[in-house]
């Protein structure tokens, strides 16, 4: 049985008080669904995270790394000092990543070896822009962007590895994909694992989408079969919204 997951992705948003007060708002909520729920806050509060929910069942995890392994980086973070302060998972690939930080397949290839070989989980992100849609080309995007960057992988990386699908078009837009579009592009990705790593790693691993779940979408959008969660993003900023999310399974 594949897991069920939401992540929250808190991007740029929140000092080290305001994330004190949304965690302390998070503690105060109930789960009531079988989701593995994580949350994913700036590099400067992870470790103040990692203390402050390390007693509950959410897990803290990092938005990013780099690949190397030390030296002359300046202003980033590698995966041992994600490590060092309690983080076991971290996201790559974002789609925000990818457009303002000219981040690669390659790039991202290196950063997936670079975390599991620390023995870090990872959630790789990716998705089509809005023209790829309309073109009718998404499928062959995505298909590209896993390719390139995990195909070089064995099969027992994929333990330790989450998808999420992330259409940039509904991303922070208000747009979502419909549940049926979701869940079309799920199973083709899992088609597309199953094809070369047979049906095992295929339906082991767990598909999260993302792009404007809210509380009145995530119900519908996680009853489809191949989709296993979500990634949030707006909505993970607020404890009674996400919440609603997390039991929307
Ligand atoms: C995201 O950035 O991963 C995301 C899905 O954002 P939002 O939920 O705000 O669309």
């Amino acid at each position: 049985m594949r897991k069920n997951i939401v992540a929250g992705n808190w991007k740029m948003n929140n000092d080290l008080s305001q994330t004190e007060s949304l965690i302390d708002d998070l503690k105060n909520k109930t789960k009531t669904s079988n989701a593995e729920v994580m949350v994913a806050p700036t590099f400067t509060n992870l470790y103040h995270a990692y203390e402050a929910l390390k007693s509950t069942s959410i897990e803290v995890v990092a938005q990013n790394m780099h690949f190397a392994e030390n030296g002359a980086y300046t202003g980033e973070v590698n995966a041992n000092m994600l490590k060092s302060v309690g983080v076991e998972t971290v996201i790559l690939g974002h789609s925000e990543r990818r457009a303002y930080f000219n981040e690669t397949d390659e790039m991202l290839a290196k950063k997936v070896d670079a975390a599991l070989a620390n023995g870090l989980r990872v959630i790789f992100c990716f998705g089509e822009e809005l023209a790829d849609r309309k073109s009718g080309n998404h499928e062959a995007v995505v298909e590209s962007q896993i390719k390139n960057a995990l195909f070089h992988l064995g099969v027992s990386a994929f333990k330790n590895i989450v998808l999420a699908y992330e259409p940039v078009w509904a991303i922070g837009t208000g747009e979502t994909a419909s549940p049926e579009q979701a869940q079309d592009m799920h199973a083709f990705i899992r088609k597309t694992l199953a094809d070369t790593y047979g049906n095992d790693v295929a339906n082991g691993i767990s598909i999260l989408y993302g792009g404007s779940v809210k509380p009145g979408n995530a119900q519908e959008i996680f009853s489809k079969p191949d989709v296993d969660g979500g990634l949030i993003g707006g909505a993970a900023l607020n404890a009674d919204d996400f919440f609603a999310i997390v039991n929307a399974f």
